[in-house]
């Protein structure tokens, strides 16, 4: 195991280098103005009369439409959506200068062959593990997003140097910075969403919600119960693992914990989290959404609406409406 840290990088890397991010969304914000207040030279791709346009200059960034943007910069941080990236990787690719470093926050193009770098590019990755707002705010604060490191082309011999320069420039070595490889970041990063963050989290949540509901509780009961207080919980496991969080909930609960739990996440999930793995590695989860999403994403319109529809949507809204204080850190 590798955990780079400040003294580790090298600052020469990137002396003087321009560095253009394309895109301004969640990880494109937060990249280009975290690099900014470090003192780097940034221009910042995108499509002219885009909304991100006006709010990036008004930060105070230079704009420019990509292929301008990409002339002549040392460092490329390919920040659009993963399904946006091959298409702009087309459009910038012939005006990449010789020797550049080709950055990314997710492996998944370069991992799943959508996007095949010229082979006289630097092809690193550098991964925060948390959403963009976090990334910026966190710097802000002297703190950082821990972040994961890879290289799969090096032709310079200093591109390992000069993603942990970038690392450094967005204030991930702060928080460490962890070696890696594109295979791992982007199939761990996939598994991480689907089966445990954003899909298994939710499922849970909503499922346990359900069950209240359904056998005649309260709405607003279920809701504080099974979506509001499990910030309480992963903040303790993100703070101090398992054992932070049984030092602070009662012993009915830890009982409740140790014989209960196991009985809803069993091996039948367990098996179904391998299935899902497979479908990774496979590369069948990735062909599955390119397909979606290069034939106008319905399906994907369809689910998310649904997604919305749930009462759990509208019990939230209304309880949340009184705790102004929710979002006052985003
Ligand atoms: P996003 O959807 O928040 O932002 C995308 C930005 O790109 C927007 O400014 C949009 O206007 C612009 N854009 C879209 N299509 C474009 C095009 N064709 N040309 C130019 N600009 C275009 O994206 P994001 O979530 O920040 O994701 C960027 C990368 O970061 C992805 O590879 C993603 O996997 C990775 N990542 C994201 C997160 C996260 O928390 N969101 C965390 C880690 C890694
Ligand atoms: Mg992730």
């Amino acid at each position: 195991m590798h955990l780079y840290s400040r003294k580790d990088v090298d600052k020469k890397a990137l002396k003087g280098a321009r560095i253009a991010v394309l895109g301004y969304g969640s990880q494109g914000r937060a990249h280009a103005l975290n690099l900014k207040d470090s003192g780097f030279n940034v221009v910042v791709g995108l499509r002219k009369g885009g909304a991100s346009w006006k709010s990036a200059k008004r930060a105070g960034l230079a704009v420019a439409e990509p292929v301008e943007a990409v002339q002549g910069a040392d460092l490329v941080a390919m920040l659009v959506p993963d399904m946006a990236q091959s298409g702009l990787y087309q459009a910038v690719k012939s005006v990449l200068k010789p020797g550049a470093t080709l950055l990314f926050a997710h492996g998944f193009n370069v991992h799943f062959k959508q996007i095949k770098p010229r082979k006289d590019l630097d092809v690193v990755l550098i991964a925060p593990k948390g959403p963009g707002g976090l990334v910026r705010r966190q710097y802000q604060q002297g703190r950082g997003v821990p972040c994961l490191i890879a290289v799969a082309q090096d032709v310079t011999g200093k591109a390992h140097a000069k993603a942990l320069a970038y690392a450094d420039g967005i204030g991930g070595t702060r928080g460490g910075v962890l070696e890696t490889t594109f295979a791992e970041e982007t199939e761990t990063d996939l598994f991480g969403e689907q089966a445990v963050l954003c899909g298994g989290a939710t499922e849970l949540v909503v499922k346990g919600y359900e069950t209240l509901v359904e056998a005649g509780y309260q709405p607003e009961v279920a809701y504080y119960e099974c979506l509001h207080e499990l910030k309480l919980i992963v903040d303790l496991l993100h703070e101090g693992g398992l054992a932070k969080m049984h030092k602070y909930i009662s012993d009915t609960a830890k009982w409740g914990d140790l014989t209960r739990g196991p009985r809803v996440v069993d091996e039948r999930t367990k098996k179904e989290m391998r299935r899902i793995l497979k479908e990774i590695q496979s590369g069948k989860f990735a062909r599955q959404w390119i397909e979606e999403s290069s034939t106008g994403g319905k399906n994907f319109q369809r689910l998310l609406k649904q997604d919305l529809r749930h009462p759990i949507e509208r019990v939230g809204e209304r309880l949340r409406a009184r705790m102004p204080w929710l979002t006052e850190s985003r």
